[in-house]
């Protein structure tokens, strides 16, 4: 069992909704609060929100997780439209 860095408590297991489906295994503290991501659960959130692009016939393309396909149950042919806000590209499900 993992203790508290800050207060030394013994952690406890817990599952967090990271978004909304998503659930990562923590380690949260029932003193103090503190909540604590293992490497797995870190894994799990930086493969969430990394993707490389790459050429799809002459565009550019990027996967969606299977982890936000699963959350908003986005099936293939599912229609999507873009929108731009600074350096962010939202995709909104039609
Ligand atoms: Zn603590």
């Amino acid at each position: 069992m993992t203790s508290c860095p800050i207060c030394k408590n013994p952690m406890k297991k817990d599952l967090k909704e990271y978004e909304p489906g998503v659930f990562v295994k923590v380690d949260v503290c029932p003193k103090c609060g503190d909540e604590w991501v293992d490497k797995k659960g870190y894994q799990t959130i930086y493969n969430l929100f990394n993707r490389k692009t790459f050429n799809a016939g002459g565009s550019i393309a990027v996967r969606i997780p299977k982890e936000i396909v699963d959350a908003l149950r986005i099936k293939e042919g599912q229609k999507v439209s873009f929108s731009v806000e600074k350096k962010k590209v939202i995709i909104n499900i039609v």
